[in-house]
């Protein structure tokens, strides 16, 4: 049963005022809030459990290196990938997504070419305009059409022998769509040899991930927008690939001899975990990963349509307001503007006078903003907690911001 009460009681932070108001937070596309559970298995772990990882001989030292491999194997699970050494622990996507694109140095030259989408965050923009300086490759990109749909028919047209990468997020985290990756990966295979990398910082906190069936060569996602600690994420990448590719940072942990003649690699998934990880975040991502299990993702999934379809509805029966994204390839967000407000900050800095926790601006998506010639956009972002009532008080706060601001 889904107890969406017994559910916020799981949340501590939810229980404060902002500015004199209950605190409605609808941020969680940025961050979402952390469970009780996570921040429990946080303080166990510095409270009873803090060592190093895999390096000491010593109780605590073993005690933590096994509370962390659980960790992995409960995302692998999560994600249903082949191997548990398949997952690599990262600080979020954007370090994900700048590692893959400096191992794949070497295997792209001149005028090969990387296909990205307009919907792509700048994280899963910039790393491959770098890996561009650095080799020559061209970057390729899918358009969308006005409703912010990826036309399907270019991206066919852009494939070709000389497609080495193509990179693209599940879920765009400006505009909520969701994106064909299924589609997208098919005809990838089908026509070139290229590496196929999807960003799931939007899709990971509310979708089933199956990484075998989807058939990516890269899965990467962030521990803090789906309720475990800030400073997680997750590479998954294929065995086969993984190991086809060098290294990204070089340090402890990823060697297996090191000596001033040459130094000898260690084997997945210490190959790409150089350094000390961050043990209690790594373990608190698994705590994460129990609490969406236990609520089940399909339930957390149709909950937080539900809201995104009642936004929706109360929404636009707001005169004057111009919501972005095609309505049926939308989850998790809503991404709007009021006639006659040039500034979108205007809207987010009343709302959070009345409590009310909304982005407002580019959300590191210049391209799709300039696409609609706009400045930024108000976004409203859902997590399982959310309720109807917090749907209210936000339409009812941006009401109040269109009257104040006209
Ligand atoms: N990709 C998408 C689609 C995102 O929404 C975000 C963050 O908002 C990122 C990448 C970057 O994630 P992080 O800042 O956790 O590295």
């Amino acid at each position: 049963m889904f107890d969406i009460q017994e559910i916020r009681s799981q949340f501590s932070i939810l229980e404060r005022e902002v500015n004199g108001k209950p605190l409605v937070y609808l941020d969680n596309a940025a961050t979402s809030q952390k469970p009780n559970s996570v921040l429990e298995v946080c303080h166990a772990y510095y409270t009873e459990l803090n060592a190093n990882v895999h390096r000491g001989i010593h109780t605590l030292s073993q005690l933590a290196t096994e509370e962390m491999e659980l960790s992995r194997r409960k995302i692998q699970k999560f994600i249903n990938a082949k191997h548990d050494f398949e997952v690599i622990f990262t600080k979020g996507t954007t370090e994900g997504l700048n590692l893959i694109a400096y191992i794949l140095t070497q295997k792209l030259k001149k005028d090969d070419e990387i296909i990205i989408s307009y919907l792509e965050h700048h994280s899963n923009i910039v790393p491959w305009q770098l890996l561009c300086e650095r080799t020559g490759a061209k970057l390729r990109v899918i358009p969308i059409d006005d409703n912010g749909v990826l036309q399907m028919d270019h991206f066919d047209g852009l494939l070709n022998e000389r497609t080495k990468v193509v990179s693209l997020n599940q879920v765009s985290n400006a505009l909520g769509i969701v994106n064909p990756v299924e589609e997208i990966i098919s005809k990838t295979r089908k026509n070139t040899n290229a590496y196929i990398v999807i960003d799931g910082a939007q899709s990971a906190p509310h979708f089933t991930i199956d990484v075998q069936k989807m058939d990516c060569d890269f899965f990467v996602f962030s521990g803090h927008k789906m309720y475990a600690p800030m400073g997680t994420g997750i590479l998954y990448g294929k065995q086969e690939v993984l190991e086809d590719l060098p290294p990204f940072h070089g340090g402890g942990e990823m060697i297996a001899t090191c000596s001033f003649e040459g130094t000898t690699y260690a084997g997945l998934p210490f190959k790409y975990e150089a350094g000390t990880p961050n043990v209690g975040g790594n373990i608190a991502l698994g705590a994460a990963v129990d609490f969406m299990n236990k609520i089940g993702r399909e339930n957390i999934r149709n909950h937080e349509n539900s809201l995104l379809e009642y936004a929706q509805r109360q929404l636009l029966e707001i005169e004057g307001i111009k919501i972005y994204g095609e309505k049926a390839k939308r989850t998790g967000v809503v991404s709007f503007n009021l006639e006659g407000v040039g500034i979108a900050s205007d809207v987010g800095m009343i709302l959070d006078k009345l409590g009310i926790a909304v982005r407002t601006g580019h959300h590191c998506t210049q391209p799709i903003m300039n696409f609609f010639n706009i400045a930024g956009t108000v976004r409203a972002s859902f997590a399982v907690y959310n309720t109807f009532a917090e749907i209210d008080a936000l339409v009812e706060g941006v009401k109040k911001a269109q009257r104040m601001l006209n």
